[in-house]
């Protein structure tokens, strides 16, 4: 799926997030790589982590995105589905809305 940094944006903005760290206060994040044949477009970069249940691990994981702080460090991290599902409801508004 493509992303856009502007789409992150708008997505953590709608969901009342500061776009500021949380330890130093700065709006630097590093996201993912760019996209080399659509600059406007992130290679979205995440990490799969195992989910336990009864303290035995599953055969479900959850695919995180990580954005890290340029100037700190600081890790934030994203459910990507969640940010997925959000960014595809709105590209069907947006879709419709074009349509109509
Ligand atoms: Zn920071």
């Amino acid at each position: 799926m493509d992303i856009s940094s502007d789409e992150i944006v708008a997505y953590f903005k709608s969901n009342g997030a500061s776009e500021n760290c949380p330890f130093c206060n700065k709006e630097d994040w590093y996201v993912s790589a760019v996209d080399s044949d659509k600059p406007e477009k992130l290679i979205l970069e995440h990490a799969n982590f195992p989910l336990i249940q009864d303290n035995v691990f599953t055969q479900n994981i959850m695919q995180i995105i990580p954005f890290t702080c340029v100037t700190c460090g600081f890790v934030r991290l994203q459910h990507m589905h969640h940010l997925q599902t959000w960014i595809s409801s709105r590209k069907c508004v947006n879709d419709n809305e074009t349509d109509s």
